[in-house]
């Protein structure tokens, strides 16, 4: 037998992913594990992991499947989802993506894979991407400013009532909202109002808001049920009693009306969902955030704004309150963090692409349609309902109305159903002559003819007067007149990816946020038609593909875990936290425990937590951490028995951000048990647990997780993100529901839920497909070795690095878990060098940095994750030693203390246009390494000035971008 000769299970072996996905090999491993003295990946367990956290029981899971298989698995699931044509509306529109954007944005790794915008030199190309986006809801709401995304429009809301509050003077705590909002935003703003104290009324804004007093009046433009209403009298109203006004818009329809600043509102939200996002069963989209230019301050979320670079050239960043949570912690505006940057990008696109004239026409036919086919319906004598409306028609149908959206059905549409008496039909960019046709048929008797759609075409005249519509021009800035051809908008597009690092160019060592790969096999289903076209609204029996998802995704976490129940209705880790909290609070006011609202939060924790308590209505109390980083048990005991009576809850993060395995994690979660407190995991580090440890039997009640962490899906740039918790049984009960769809939480009992935390049941359903495929093609051998090469990773790292910089945290033993924190405190001292220095010295090198300053002021965190394999990383790890060794050249007097190559970075091209200057060579600054000699990155911008950025907030799109500031 030639020894060549491969043997048939080596031959199987091809078919699995887990080579694909764990970045070293074999031999990789051997010469890692070898170089920190262990001889396998097991031997890991023991050397680093504490005994009492391990998991003894075997998985559910089953073994790793194949992509092939999972695809196949897939589109079996897929034709279970039945794709109707919807006419619900809602909040939900069939939208058209253009085929440019979906290949060249939305399956684009150099757009998917990107992290939030914070190194902003090497983040221009989505940041003008967002730019355009924001100056987009500029135009269409005619408001001063507006954000880069929120998470949903129900949010959206919620964030803007928190917002009024805060700036409107009135000092009643009651909030108005218009009972024609759509049902899961009221449900949404109550659970909200709730944990805060507020009082909320739902109200006939148009009749009965002379007789209360209140400090926010939310309404909807046009409403929930299609009429599109004067606004003015309701605003002037609302300011004379100095509360704010906020109104929920559609998006398309503000192609056409009057824009909401018209009536002199103060804050416009809604969905970018109809800009060509699909309905994806629910998300993920971008929601909008519009306000007076006085109130930037209090903006939630992130505000792209213009400032310069070390050039005087135009340059873009994050403004304002960026990394406000992490600075005002329970009292930040927000909670906040991850939103949904891609999907901004993609709505931005699609207007960048069709220009003010192509999203004239898309909402003119809409519209256009919207009245020929209530006049078809006239036509037949059915009583409709509605006056003045841009898409949406209302139809009285006494006793009937059932019955009629069960022939809808039967006929391939969905209708939305109001009442026993009442339809809603909605119109979108998609409809068909034939769509309103089969529409007529369904409301017709036998024997009536259909109209004829081009003589009704002739007959309507306009529903809506000349005051409602709007006639100043929108989208005037250049950017939306020059890309309306495929080739120029394609090119604008690599244009602006090129300018970026994500993952597709080098390893993003971003500690803790886990930014692994994103398999293309794992993406591959968010573009199945059947998971991306369906409403979340639709009748169940048409969304069994995806209710099988979500049980056997649920499934999945559970047995990873130890819960016994999940949510997957949170949107973002953020949001996970919050519906946790309240979870827990619900808990305890069952329990006849209402007084229970201290929240135990460590000094090291992420800034969400102490944010999310303060939303939930907790009081926030901090605990110390020792000189190892550790949660101080000392200080705990103190605090527990201090607050025995009053304990909420502790909110931990596991492994800590100080990036080690607490020894006394079960400890702790046993001293807040016996003081009546439950233990809220903040599980955004999961990654050093999969397969090892289950939180859910170790001690904790509640967890996220963050499914664009530790479980692939993409960063996007800043979103999406999904943020599910997991329960114990005792919590099951109160998980979140949805006033709109039954059965969201099957363990409701009748002491009822926490209420309803996003729009969508279940949040951002189309991307769960992406957690799902990882976990079935890793399996729970997968799993587990990507865990323990994720945390060799990190220990390599800290082997390599040690001798140049110390390493702030470790075990007794020297071991860290699954990212390292370096201190560069000292080099302010000793060369007048900060840590920001170091972070922009690495784009020189070709790299994105670690995490700068978090959890601890003049450090990096460095997360590897397991998918960067030996030779990615000693690239990495001999950039940090190359920058260690200039920093030394300052120390020793060789580099100036001011001029030198830290200071200076990033070099950008522009340098070459004039005479060398700097007083070292050409080839140090640009290439000072040889990795970068045939693939070079550029830096599209030099250093940029924070500070002038936030004097002169501009978050607009210049006119001119060759300009200098
Ligand atoms: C990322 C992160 C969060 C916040 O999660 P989002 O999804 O961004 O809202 C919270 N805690 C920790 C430790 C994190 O790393």
């Amino acid at each position: 037998m030639s020894a060549n000769r491969l043997r048939l299970e080596q031959l199987e072996m091809r078919g699995s992913f887990i080579p694909r996905h764990i970045g070293p090999d074999q031999q990789q491993t051997q010469d890692m594990l070898n170089s920190l003295g262990l001889h396998e990946l097991e031997d890991l367990v023991e050397k680093v992991i504490p005994a009492n956290i391990l998991n003894h029981e075997p998985l559910k899971l089953t073994e790793t499947i194949s992509e092939r298989a999972v695809i196949k698995y897939l589109r079996k699931m897929r034709e279970r989802n039945q794709v109707l044509v919807s006419m619900i509306g809602m909040g939900y529109y069939d939208t058209i993506m253009p085929a440019v954007i979906k290949r060249n944005l939305l399956e684009n790794p150099g757009w998917y894979t990107a992290y939030t915008p914070y190194q902003a030199e090497v983040s221009q190309g989505r940041l003008e991407a967002l730019l355009n986006f924001q100056q987009m809801i500029i135009d269409l709401t005619g408001m001063e400013l507006a954000n880069a995304s929120l998470l949903d429009e129900a949010t959206a809301v919620a964030e803007a009532m928190t917002m009024s509050r805060r700036l409107a003077k009135s000092a009643f705590d009651t909030v108005l909202i218009d009972q024609d909002c759509h049902p899961q935003t009221i449900a949404v703003v109550k659970t909200r109002a709730a944990s805060l104290g507020y009082q909320v009324l739902v109200v006939d804004p148009y009749s009965d808001l002379e007789q209360h007093d209140f400090f926010a009046l939310i309404l909807q433009y046009p409403g929930s049920q299609g009429e599109v209403r004067d606004l003015t009298d309701c605003v002037a109203l609302a300011h004379r009693k100095q509360a704010l006004v906020t109104v929920a818009a559609d998006l398309l329809g503000l192609v056409l009306l009057k824009p909401p600043s018209a009536f002199d509102v103060d804050i416009v939200v809604g969905s970018a969902q109809r800009f060509g996002v699909p309905m994806g069963y629910g998300g993920p989209h971008a929601a909008y955030f519009a306000t007076r230019d006085a109130f930037k301050r209090s903006v939630p979320g992130r505000i792209i704004g213009v400032s310069k670079d070390s050039h005087g050239q135009i340059a873009l960043r994050m403004a304002l309150q960026t990394r406000e949570q992490h600075i005002r912690r329970d009292k930040a505006t927000s909670n906040i963090c991850t939103s949904q940057v891609l999907l901004a990008v993609i709505a931005g696109f699609y207007a960048v692409y069709h220009g003010a004239d192509g999203l004239r026409m898309i909402a003119g036919r809409v519209h256009r349609y919207a009245q020929i086919m209530a006049a078809g319906l006239l036509h037949y004598g059915h009583d409709v309902v509605s006056l003045c409306y841009f898409d949406t028609v209302i139809v009285r149908m006494p006793n009937r109305a059932k019955r009629i959206a069960a022939r809808a059905v039967e006929s391939g549409i969905n209708l939305r159903i109001i009442d026993a008496d009442t339809l809603g039909i909605s119109l979108d960019e998609t409809t068909t002559r034939n769509d309103i046709r089969t529409l007529w048929q369904v409301f017709s008797s036998p024997g009536f003819d259909l109209p004829d759609i081009n003589a009704l075409d002739k007959l309507v005249s306009e529903c809506v007067p000349d005051y409602l519509l709007r006639n100043d021009p929108i989208l005037q800035n250049p950017v939306f007149s020059r890309y309306h051809s495929e080739t120029e908008i394609m090119r604008y597009m690599r244009k602006l990816a090129r300018r970026d690092i994500a993952l597709d160019r080098a390893m993003i060592p971003l500690g803790s946020c886990t930014m692994k790969l994103n398999a293309a096999t794992e993406m591959q289903a968010i573009s199945f038609y059947e998971f991306n076209a369906m409403h979340p609204f639709v009748p169940l029996n048409q969304a069994q593909g995806y209710q099988q998802l979500f049980a056997e995704l649920e499934d999945m976490l559970c047995d990873l875990t130890g819960f016994d129940a999940f949510s997957l209705q949170p949107n973002a880790g953020s949001q996970g936290e919050y519906t946790g909290l309240l979870v827990i609070r619900k808990y305890h006011q069952v329990n006849g425990q209402g007084q229970r609202n201290i929240c135990l939060i460590p000094a090291s924790a992420h800034g969400t937590n102490p944010a999310s308590a303060a939303l939930a209505g907790l009081k926030v109390v901090v605990v110390a951490c020792d000189a190892n980083g550790n949660v101080s048990v000392e200080d705990l005991r103190a605090k527990v028995t201090q607050y025995q009576d009053t304990l909420a809850a502790l909110m931990i993060t596991y492994p800590s951000t100080h990036g080690v395995y607490e020894q006394a994690f079960r400890e702790i979660c046993d001293l807040v048990h016996q003081h009546g407190g439950q233990v809220y995991l903040d599980g955004a580090n999961f990654n050093a647990l999969v397969g090892l440890s289950r939180p859910g039997r170790i001690g904790a009640d509640v967890a996220h997780l963050n499914l664009h962490k530790t479980f692939c899906i993409p960063h996007g740039g800043g979103g999406p993100g999904v943020g599910p918790i997991g329960v114990g049984a005792h919590l099951a009960p109160y998980l979140p529901d949805h006033p709109v769809v039954e059965g969201v939480n099957p363990a409701k009992g009748k002491q009822g839920t926490v209420g309803t935390v996003s729009a969508a049941p279940w949040g951002s359903a189309s991307i769960l497909t992406i957690s799902w495929a990882y976990i079935a093609m890793m399996g729970a051998t997968g799993l587990r070795q990507a865990t323990l090469t994720a945390i060799m990773n990190a220990n390599y790292i800290a082997r390599r690095l040690a001798p140049h910089y110390p390493i702030l945290y470790t075990d007794a033993n020297g071991w860290i878990a699954h990212e390292c924190i370096i201190d560069c405190h000292a080099f302010k001292k000793t060369a007048n060098i900060t840590v920001e220095d170091i972070a922009k010295r690495l784009i020189d090198y070709g790299f994105h940095a670690p995490t700068v300053s978090f959890p601890v002021a003049d450090t990096l965190m460095i997360e590897p994750t397991e998918s960067e394999n030996k030779t990615e990383i000693d690239r990495f790890c001999d950039a940090m030693i190359a920058i260690r060794q200039e920093i030394r050249e300052v120390e020793e007097g060789q580099a100036d203390q001011d001029n030198n190559v830290l200071h200076n970075a990033p070099h950008t091209h522009r340098l070459l246009l004039e005479e060398w200057r700097l007083p070292y060579s050409r080839q140090k600054a640009f290439f000072p390494d040889s990795h970068q000699h045939d693939d070079k990155y550029w830096p599209p911008v030099g250093r940029i000035d924070n500070v002038y950025g936030d004097r002169n907030v501009m978050c607009s799109c210049p006119l001119d971008w060759g300009e200098t500031v």
